[in-house]
């Protein structure tokens, strides 16, 4: 069986960019505004010889709730449940917002594996760019940059490991 990993994190981090790389399609819709991407979509993806299935989400809806600023959308919190590993989406530039600890804290209770990668890390130094992520809580975050491709196959042996 192929692992399934699910790509979550909030609009606009990159998440549709990482599974075009990842898939080599254009299935996903990329675009600049925010939280277009609705539906879930499904990618092949190789590492060596190890495939696996991707998925591509559209992220966390903003429903304003009381108490609760973001929830996760359904279909988000379903790709995750389906998922044997979450790889977790911030944007190393804009550093550490608060839907991103929501989100966090949403997958710590998932019981998935979840890796932390910090994204659009082109031209950052790798730990300068991760540094303040630690504050979530997630491990050691893994820089990379969809956009470019830097540090996404090193991203996927890790993920992979032990599949
Ligand atoms: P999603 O909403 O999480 O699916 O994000 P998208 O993949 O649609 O990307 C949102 C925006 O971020 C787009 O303008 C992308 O071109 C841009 N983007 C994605 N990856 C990178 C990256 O590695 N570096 C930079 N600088 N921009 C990126
Ligand atoms: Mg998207």
């Amino acid at each position: 069986m192929k692992p399934t990993v699910a790509l979550v994190g909030r609009p606009n981090v990159g998440k549709s960019t990482l599974f075009n790389r990842l898939t080599r399609s254009r299935d996903a819709l990329v675009a600049d505004q925010p939280g277009l991407t609705r539906d879930r979509h499904y990618g092949h993806g190789r590492v060596g010889a190890k495939p696996y299935l991707v998925v591509d989400t559209g992220g966390f809806e903003p429903i304003v709730d009381e108490g609760i600023l973001f929830e996760m959308a359904k279909q988000t919190l379903q790709a995750v449940d389906e998922a044997d590993v979450v790889v977790f989406l911030v944007d190393g530039r804009t550093g550490v917002t608060p839907q991103d600890k929501v989100i966090a804290n949403r997958l710590r209770q998932s019981g998935r594996p979840v890796h932390l990668v910090v994204n659009k890390a082109e031209g950052l130094q790798s730990a300068m760019a991760g540094a303040e992520f630690h504050e979530l809580a997630l491990g050691e975050p893994v820089a990379i940059s969809a956009a470019h491709g830097d540090g996404v196959r090193e991203l996927m042996e890790i993920v992979l490991e032990g599949f």
